[in-house]
Formats: structure tokens, C-alpha cells, sequence
């Protein structure tokens, strides 16, 4: 929506319903209370003894993607706004969450396309859309990058990743994406709501790369904190 719109209509805070006064559906009181994720490890977004330094995981054995961003931690009241971006339909949290993740995303270089992370077709036609896309969507136009929707799809879906062990996970996941050829040669950003385990974006950066992708990075709006 235009400035102009927002100033005729200024926006109502999804999560306290008040107010924003300013062009954006969450207010600064709710929006200083949501948990950054500070100082994370550059690699995997988790934390890291050294302020900003690469963890002691990512130092011993290094994920596939070159790079992990995720600036909040997935607690509330951020929770709030991952859930209502997986009802309803989305989009007014889609909106509010690209919007202050921006700027953590926007880091030199840039890549050269976003591609969300895709749910199988069974489980987008139960929930009408994939919440990673209407992300990737609200990012495309303030980054200035394309978006593939198509390249890249889910084969399978794989059981919740919380209560399976590492090995277990990886197996699950074994041959879930498929890619096409269409991204050989290019500089991915993986946009994702939440980053759990990492062993999803593992996956797809695997199948990227064995695809001809350059590089993998992952975008994701937040992250599980450790347990
Ligand atoms: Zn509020
Ligand atoms: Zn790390």
C-alpha cells in the first residue's frame, strides 16, 4: 500500500490491536518486545561462545549453506506471529515479519533469487498457501530480487523434526526436494519462517548444490532457541 494510503488508514497492531500510527500492522511497544537473536553464529544463526564468531558445530563440521540469518529467536510474543502467518491467510504477518527482517537479510552481496522453502502440494492445498512464499514474496520487491517459485519442490513430507534424533532426521529427509536446472550457476537465499534443526535447509542446500547452484544461504525470519 502506498505512504499516502497508510496515512489515510494508519495500521492497526496485529498483536495488541491498537494503534501503530505509522505504516506498519505492529506497533513499536510490541515490536520492542519481540526476541532478537543476537550476535548468532554467522553460519548457522545458533549460538556461539564468541559474539558473532562461528560456533564450535559449524567449526567441526560445516553446513552445507554458506551462510544462516535469522534475527529473532522463535519465542513469544514472536510465536504469535508465525502462527497467525500459518492461519488465516497470512498476509498481513507476512507483511510485518519481511519488514523487520529486512535489514539483517540485506547483506553484501546479494543473492541473485529468494526460493522458498516449498510444502508438498497435499499439505499447501490443506493450508491454501505456503507461508515461506508469501514471505519470499513480501521480500522480492524491497530486496529487487526475483523469486522461484517452481524450481525447487517437496517430493515428500517428513515426520515433525523436534522428535526424531539427528540421524533419524537426515534419514527422513534423504531425497525430499527436488531441483530443476533452472538454478544452476546462481546465488540462492532460502527463505524460510523458522529454522528448527537446520537438517530441512541442510537438505536443500544439498539438493541445490547438487543441482549446480553456487551458493546457499538461508533466510529464515526466526529461530528455535536452545532447549
Ligand atoms: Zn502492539
Ligand atoms: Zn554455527
Amino acid at each position: 500500500m502506498s505512504n499516502l494510503l497508510w496515512r489515510l488508514m494508519p495500521g492497526v497492531c496485529v498483536l495488541c490491536r491498537t494503534r501503530t500510527g505509522r505504516p506498519l500492522d505492529l506497533c513499536a511497544a510490541c515490536e520492542a518486545d519481540l526476541p532478537r537473536n543476537v550476535d548468532p553464529c554467522p553460519r548457522c544463526a545458533g549460538p556461539t561462545p564468541v559474539p558473532g564468531g562461528t560456533c564450535p558445530a559449524c567449526q567441526l563440521a560445516p553446513p552445507p549453506y554458506a551462510a544462516a540469518v535469522a534475527p529473532f529467536l522463535y519465542r513469544p510474543p514472536l510465536t504469535r506471529l508465525i502462527h497467525g502467518l500459518k492461519r488465516g491467510n497470512g498476509l498481513l504477518e507476512a507483511r510485518v515479519l519481511a519488514h523487520l527482517s529486512l535489514d539483517s537479510f540485506r547483506t553484501a552481496p546479494p543473492p541473485d533469487v529468494l526460493v522458498p522453502v516449498p510444502l508438498t502440494w497435499r499439505r499447501r492445498v490443506a493450508r491454501g498457501y505456503n507461508q515461506a512464499a508469501l514471505l519470499a514474496a513480501r521480500l522480492a520487491r524491497p530486496c529487487g530480487l526475483p523469486v522461484d517459485y517452481r524450481s525447487v519442490t517437496r517430493v515428500r513430507h517428513t515426520a515433525p523434526q523436534q522428535s526424531l534424533d539427528a540421524a533419524s532426521r537426515r534419514r527422513g529427509l534423504r531425497d525430499a526436494f527436488r531441483c530443476g536446472e533452472g538454478l544452476a550457476g546462481a546465488d540462492v537465499a532460502i527463505v524460510d519462517d523458522v529454522l528448527t534443526t537446520g537438517a530441512t535447509a541442510a537438505e536443500i542446500a544439498r539438493t541445490l548444490l547438487a543441482a549446480g547452484v553456487r551458493t546457499v544461504r538461508i533466510w529464515a525470519v526466526a529461530r528455535t532457541p536452545p532447549a
